[in-house]
Order: structure tokens, then C-alpha cells, then sequence
């Protein structure tokens, strides 16, 4: 049973690694950003709420973001642990996680935190946006989701680190060093799951 978040600022390299790290740990990944780009794509109505907040570069409201995760959560697939990609971000969300899990008797092992150079990240996330075309990879954008990151999303880093369950990785080197350095954590996360 591993229950995992995976932090970083947007272009850390989250979705890049997240299913190396779920692979290696044996269990699902469930990407908030993935989901919201999914009902976007499927013209759904949470779609076409969540839309303006991404394209804006701002988070959805946590009423949205924590019913979604609430509901994914509750399905059968995270029975044996699960990996968050992007979720929580915000104080409320960390709260509502804790809840979720604590009402189902679990609690989570571990925040893995990827630690990225920002003149590092808006490079990447400019290259990005030539490749992915995501709507959220205009300059300006890009800046105020540096912004929301360091001013909602920081903070939660202090406390996990608080609960003694924060682990730190410099995601600054290229895809293939950092994946190394997952996987240490991984296996890492992975004995003491064990015991
Ligand atoms: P990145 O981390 O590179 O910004 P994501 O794919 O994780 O990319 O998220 C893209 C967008 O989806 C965010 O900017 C935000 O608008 C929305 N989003 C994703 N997860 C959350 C969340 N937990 N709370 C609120 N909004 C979220």
C-alpha cells in the first residue's frame, strides 16, 4: 500500500516521470491536469468550466478539483495505492486528501517533490508549447502559473516536509538522470512500504 503526491512547479517534469515512479511503486497515476484536459477535450460540462482557469494559468476552484478527486478516489483501482500527479496544490486540497484517506483508514507515505532552476523550467515549458501546442503555454501564462505555484502550492511542501514525509529531488538534469533519481526514491519508498 503506497500513497504518493508528486509536486513540482509547471515543466518540473511531473507527467514526464510519474509513470516511472507509478510503475516502479505497482500502482495507478491519477493526473488532476490530465482529467481536466480530458473533459476539455470531451466538452463536458466540469470541461468547460475548468477551461478558463487553465487557459488562464490559474488553479480551478478547490470545490471542483476536490469533488473530482473525491470520486476517482473512491474507485477500485486505488485500492492498493495510488500515485497524485498535480493534486493537492492548494491548503484546502492537502486537507481534503488527508480526510479522503484518513475516512478510509490510510494515510500518505510520501510527497516526492521535484526541485527544478526556473530559468531551467521556462525554457522547457516555451519548447513545450511549440511541440504541444497547450493553450497554457503562452509566456504570460507560464509566469502567473509560476506565481499561483509559489503562492498557493509552496506552502504545502513546508508542511509535508514538517510531517517527516517530504523527499526532495533535483529534476534540474536531463530526463534520464532524473529518472535515476526516481527510481532511488521509488525503492526507497518501496522497502518501507514493505515493512
Ligand atoms: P502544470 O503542472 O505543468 O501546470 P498540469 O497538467 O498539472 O500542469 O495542470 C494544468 C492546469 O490544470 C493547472 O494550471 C490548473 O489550471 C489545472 N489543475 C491541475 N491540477 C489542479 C489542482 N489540483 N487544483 C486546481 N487546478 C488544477
Amino acid at each position: 500500500m503506497t500513497i504518493v503526491v508528486l509536486m513540482g512547479p509547471p515543466g518540473a517534469g511531473k507527467g514526464t516521470h510519474a509513470d516511472h515512479l507509478a510503475g516502479r511503486l505497482g500502482v495507478p497515476v491519477i493526473s488532476t491536469g490530465d482529467i481536466f484536459r480530458a473533459q476539455v477535450a470531451a466538452r463536458t460540462e466540469l470541461g468547460r468550466t475548468a477551461q478558463r482557469y487553465l487557459d488562464a494559468g490559474e488553479y480551478v476552484p478547490d470545490e471542483v478539483t476536490n469533488a473530482m478527486v473525491r470520486e476517482r478516489l473512491a474507485a477500485d483501482d486505488t485500492r492498493l495505492g495510488f500515485l497524485l500527479d498535480g493534486y493537492p496544490r492548494t491548503v484546502d486540497q492537502a486537507a481534503v486528501l488527508d480526510e479522503i484517506l484518513a475516512a478510509q483508514d490510510r494515510s500518505l507515505a510520501a510527497a516526492v517533490v521535484l526541485q527544478v532552476d526556473p530559468e531551467v523550467l521556462v525554457h522547457r515549458l516555451l519548447r513545450r508549447a511549440e511541440i504541444e501546442h497547450r493553450s497554457d503555454d503562452t509566456e504570460v501564462v507560464i509566469r502567473r502559473r509560476f506565481q499561483v505555484y509559489d503562492d498557493e502550492t509552496s506552502p504545502l511542501i513546508t508542511s509535508y516536509a514538517a510531517r517527516g514525509i517530504h523527499y526532495e529531488i533535483d529534476a534540474s538534469a536531463d530526463i534520464d538522470t532524473v529518472r535515476v533519481r526516481v527510481h532511488e526514491v521509488a525503492d526507497l519508498l518501496g522497502v518501507a512500504a514493505q515493512r
